[in-house]
């Protein structure tokens, strides 16, 4: 007999298991279908976000820059350290724990919702039934009202750099290393590869990064991107911006890397290479021919703006559709179809999405660049503050960088929020709230902000957007 739901959603990363909790919490009985195996060779929940993505990465961004504060920023604060040390496995088990914690958690927060977790590879059939093929190969069909897909996305693997044990890896490879390597290449300069290398770097790794844009965090705001260009560069981060890769070989020396830039034709030998040049929606093969889900040229479900698929009662949410690979984007959409389903209205400003790059310094933005401002034909005012000027930051020995807010011409209105030093991942939520709440630079140059805190940083710029920050030279 096939098992009937209210809700299936097929993957449990940060799309799917918040739209499952949601379901659950609006009191539609919902399934989940989730093929994850870890580490540990169990099955998991959790998706990229916590197996492979957000969590580990940052749990090993924290070790590395705790490691490196310790070796090369405490002497001016007269701390200093003889014979440091890291154990790498240590710092990796840790890592592992945190993971384990956490995916743990979605586990009990599945039993405590009453979510029934059908473990293994969905692929969804015509009329919203979906086939479950187990771990085991025992196949089994469950039906729904509803289908919400958010099987997220992979690594792309470059036909010419293709994985190789632990030489020649994507990002998840990079969090599994359990010696430092001695020279490192990455290839993408984009959010993955500055984490990725940045981690291994801190630790001692020489890093180069290979990139093929002419310009350096294409995305990012051109002021906050050049500040965090400069700052790499300080580090020892090399980064080699318009480099087209056209040859890896791997040999007894290493691995090498042939690529073009403006002067040539160049190489680079290195112990191991990172490719994180892209992640690719994770489609193959989860829809029957029948299904009557489209994708688009880069297999990306398509969607309409209830985040509705063309076949009526099935939605797809998170990296397997088009916009930002966030976490934090996939979970809202999923609440978003949790809600639509339950009868509710919900909205998603995806002009107020965050985005975060966990370096040292961190870089965070929210809402347009001058850039995108200039495109549009928008007219725009800007105040920006360095956190040179920021007591708590120099206190702190993060002052570089800066902050900087767009506002429009006419009406004040803050349009975006740039940031490039201290904390920029926690700041970047006071302007997700100013632009979500249509807050003008004016409001929040009138708001009293305490003292010392980095936050005084977007007092200052929001008051700079009118020429009287206080602290500016
Ligand atoms: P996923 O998390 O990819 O989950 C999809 C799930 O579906 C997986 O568990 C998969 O096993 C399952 N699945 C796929 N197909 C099937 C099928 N047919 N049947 C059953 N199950 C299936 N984002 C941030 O916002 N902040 C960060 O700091 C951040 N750091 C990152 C660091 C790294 C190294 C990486 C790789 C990514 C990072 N991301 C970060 C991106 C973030 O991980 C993704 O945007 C997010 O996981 C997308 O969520 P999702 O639910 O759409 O997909």
């Amino acid at each position: 007999m096939t098992d009937k739901y209210d809700v299936i959603v097929v993957g449990a990363g940060p799309g799917g298991y918040v739209a499952a909790i949601r379901c659950a919490q609006l009191g539609l009985k919902t399934a989940c279908v989730e093929e994850w195996i870890n580490k540990q060779q169990k099955p998991a929940l959790g998706g990229t976000c916590l197996n492979v993505g957000c969590i580990p990465s940052k749990a090993l961004l924290e070790s590395s820059e705790r490691y490196e504060e310790i070796a090369k920023h405490n002497a001016d604060h007269g701390i200093t350290v003889d014979g440091l040390q890291i154990d790498v496995s240590k710092m990796i088990a840790r890592k592992d724990k945190i993971v384990s914690q956490l995916t743990g958690g979605i586990e009990q927060l599945f039993k405590a919702n009453g979510i029934t977790w059908l473990q293994g590879r969905g692929r969804l059939l015509a009329g919203k039934q979906v086939e479950v093929t187990a771990h085991d190969g025992t196949v089994s069909t469950a039906a729904a009202d509803n289908v919400i897909i958010a099987v997220g996305s992979t690594p792309i693997e470059l036909p010419i750099a293709k994985w190789l044990d632990t030489r020649i890896v994507d990002s998840a490879g990079a969090l599994d290393w359990e010696t430092i390597p001695g020279k490192l290449g990455v290839i993408g300069a984009g959010v993955i590869g500055l984490e990725m290398g940045s981690v291994w770097r801190r630790l001692g790794s020489e890093v180069v990064v290979i990139e093929a844009m002419d310009d350096f965090l294409g995305a990012a705001d051109r002021d906050v991107a050049k500040s965090a260009q400069m700052q790499f560069k300080k580090q020892g981060l090399d980064i080699r911006l318009s480099s087209k890769v056209a040859k890896v070989d791997v040999g007894d020396n290493g691995v090498t890397v042939t690529y073009n830039d403006p002067k040539g034709e160049q190489t680079l030998v290195v112990d191991r290479l990172i490719v994180a040049v892209g992640r690719k929606s994770n489609t193959a093969g989860a829809f029957a021919d029948d299904s009557g889900v489209q994708l688009d040229d880069r297999g990306r479900v398509v969607v309409d703006g209830h985040l509705q698929t063309a076949v009526p009662g099935v939605y797809a949410i998170g990296d397997c559709i088009v916009g930002p690979m966030l976490a934090h984007k996939a979970s809202e959409e999923g609440v978003l179809v949790a809600e639509q389903i339950a009868g509710q209205k919900p909205h998603i400003n995806y002009d107020a999405i965050p985005w975060v790059i966990y370096t040292h310094p961190e870089i965070a933005w929210v809402g347009k660049t001058e850039a995108e401002l200039k495109a549009a034909g928008v007219a725009y005012n800007t105040g920006s503050f360095p956190f040179a000027a920021n007591g708590r930051a120099k206190a702190m020995d993060q002052a570089d960088g800066l902050v900087k807010v767009l506002a429009d011409a006419k009406t004040d209105r803050i349009l975006g929020v740039h940031f490039v030093g201290p904390l920029a991942s926690e700041l970047v939520g006071q302007a997700v709230i100013a632009i979500e709440t249509e807050c003008s630079s004016e409001d929040l140059a009138r708001m009293t902000f305490a003292h010392p805190t980095v936050s005084e940083a977007i007092h200052e710029a929001m008051l700079a957007v009118d020429g009287r920050a206080l602290h500016a030279v």
